[in-house]
């Protein structure tokens, strides 16, 4: 037996899945209210039901797709105002944009302007009118979804302006933004602010050699292992071509030194291999501690930093430089 699904009774909703039609949240003390208004969103909605605005709370913390809340005021235990201002004044950015829909009488127009006072989106005056009620749900439901995908698509590009395509570091860009914030916190808590700079030795052979799709690849691999030393509040970009610069908050030279010698001893080990051939790549760097180190901007202390490289390079290469003596260590 088969059955046979009219066209004209199926909307648009009923056609989905249930699971993917939007959770509504109603608050409301009055039972008559909620059974009318369940009665409406019926089909279209699926719909959560808190009698005040405790229960309303407890409920949207445990139910992170909630699309929209419709609160009444007057309830007890927490009232339609109290939710909103916890709504609005809650960290979770989740809830910033949580369309709210309060419910007043006719009369209520000092509720009303608290209400947009404490963050509401919208207000429908009882008695309730079903036509003008999933009207003003379907507006900011909708309205709430596009400043979604605005803030997502913002957010993408925000992260596509400091990442550097090839090694999905940080770009030369990201790395003065990023030095600027972290000097200024090493110069209010008194605190160590280290750089490192380094830069591929002899890199233009390797992509005269065995071809710039090579080069590619070795700038991805020293990339994975500047990644995998450093921790999390650490800064790792490319900078230049095959020039790399690490930010270091809270390292001082001698850890620095350390890290330096250990990212430098890392690369030499690696396989680099094209081909069937193993390519040989070393790196030279040069370091730099703020307060110890003159300069007083971040280009001044990668300066610093830049000169020490250039003599880890004249004295062989393969080495790391951390004084203007061109030591290798601090002992
Ligand atoms: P040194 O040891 O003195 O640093 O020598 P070097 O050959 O590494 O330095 P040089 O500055 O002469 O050459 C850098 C080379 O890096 C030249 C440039 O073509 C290459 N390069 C820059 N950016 C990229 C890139 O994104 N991919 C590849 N494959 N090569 C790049
Ligand atoms: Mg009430
Ligand atoms: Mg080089
Ligand atoms: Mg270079």
């Amino acid at each position: 037996m088969t059955t046979l699904t009219t066209r004209h009774n199926v909307t648009p909703n009923q056609a989905k899945n249930t699971d993917e039609l939007p959770l509504l949240l109603l608050v409301e003390d009055s039972p008559t209210t909620t059974a009318l208004l369940s009665k409406y969103f019926g089909g279209n909605y699926r719909l959560l039901h808190a009698s005040d605005g405790v229960e309303a709370w407890e409920m949207l913390t445990k139910n992170p797709e909630i699309a929209l809340v419709i609160t009444d005021i007057n309830m007890p235990n927490m009232t339609g105002h109290q939710l909103l201002v916890k709504i609005r004044k809650n960290d979770d950015g989740h809830y910033k944009n949580l369309p709210v829909i309060v419910m007043t009488t006719f009369e209520d127009n000092v509720d009303r302007n608290l209400a947009f006072l404490n963050g509401a989106n919208d207000f429908i005056t009882k008695p309730i009118d079903e036509m003008e009620l999933l009207a003003r749900v379907n507006v900011h439901h909708r309205l709430a979804r596009t400043i979604r995908e605005l803030e997502a698509s913002q957010m993408a590009l925000a992260e596509l302006a400091t990442t550097d395509s090839l090694t999905r570091l940080r770009n030369r860009r990201a790395f003065f933004e990023n030095g600027a914030k972290a000097l200024a916190m090493a110069r209010r808590y008194v605190s160590d602010l280290s750089v490192i700079l380094l830069d591929i030795d002899h890199f233009k052979k390797i992509n005269d050699t065995h071809g710039h799709q090579a080069g590619d690849e070795a700038l991805v691999m020293v990339a994975h292992i500047l990644t995998e030393l450093t921790r999390g509040v650490d800064t790792v970009a490319r900078i230049g071509g095959e020039e790399f610069a690490i930010l270091l908050p809270d390292t001082n030279r001698l850890g620095t030194a350390v890290l330096a010698e250990r990212i430098r001893a890392s690369i030499e080990r690696e396989q680099f291999i094209v081909g069937d051939k193993i390519v040989p790549i070393t790196v030279s760097i040069g370091i730099a501690s703020f307060g110890v180190d003159p300069g007083e901007g971040i280009d001044q202390l990668l300066g610093v930093a830049d000169n020490r490289l250039y003599l880890a390079k004249n004295n062989g290469r393969n080495r790391i430089c951390v004084n203007d003596e061109g030591k290798t260590t601090f002992a």
